[in-house]
């Protein structure tokens, strides 16, 4: 299996050579199929098996190619919820790193630094935003965010999510994403509560495990 069986486009395909990427994991050959063809996904994976290349390139190609037609003020399209500054931090590094040779783009906000970095950034004009949920809620309740255009919702860590207690900060921002969209959720463990909030997310997706 190649990148290039993926059906991935060619600013894609040459980012990821110049990453060294040879060939696709086995949570990105299983993956980035289903949500090329726009479906939602239950990933069972851990940090360090590619997760986060197995939804950004997806994200990046399906936005990419929406970009071509739309001259139209940027939005923001897709929103990557994940529970730690760290993970944040490191999944904009990624859609850098993948996205380079595309006209995608991001901005990553958390918490416990100063906003007004993250609030230019916003300003601006972003495709994707990667956030952590304090600090989503925060610029939203100031009005900085509308998350009324998303189409791609990825919720990154789901059991570390609820093991730091975000329920209800996800339960918040859920009730702001337009009902018709497409989800993707990762978690490295299952536990009943965590089906439980996949269940109420997810619309009959496809299922990957590693
Ligand atoms: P993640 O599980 O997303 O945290 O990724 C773990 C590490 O694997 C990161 O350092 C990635 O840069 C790297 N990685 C992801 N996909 C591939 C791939 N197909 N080939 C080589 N390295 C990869």
């Amino acid at each position: 299996m190649s990148f290039k069986n993926l059906n991935l486009i060619s600013p894609i395909l040459e980012a990821l050579e110049q990453e060294g990427y040879t060939q696709p994991t086995s949570i990105q050959s299983q993956a980035i199929p289903f949500i090329l063809e726009k479906k939602d996904l239950l990933g069972c994976a851990q940090t360090g098996t590619g997760k986060t290349a197995a939804f950004a390139l997806p994200i990046i190609q399906l936005l990419e190619s929406k970009i071509s037609d739309n001259r139209g003020k940027r939005t923001v399209k897709s929103l990557i919820l994940t529970p730690t500054r760290e993970l944040a931090i490191q999944i904009g590094d990624s859609f850098s790193a993948y996205g380079r040779n595309t006209r995608v783009n991001h901005a990553v906000i958390f918490g416990g630094v100063s906003q007004n970095a993250q609030v230019e950034a916003l300003k601006r004009g972003v495709d994707i935003l990667v956030a952590t949920p304090g600090r989503l809620l925060d610029l939203m309740n100031q009005g900085f965010i509308k998350l009324d255009h998303i189409e791609i919702f990825v919720l990154d860590e789901a059991d570390r999510m609820l093991d730091m207690g975000f329920i209800h900060d996800i339960k918040k921002i859920l009730t702001k994403l337009p009902a018709k969209k497409q989800s993707l959720f990762f978690s490295a463990t299952m536990a009943p509560e965590i089906k439980k909030l996949a269940e109420t997310i997810l619309v009959n997706p496809s299922k990957v495990e590693v």
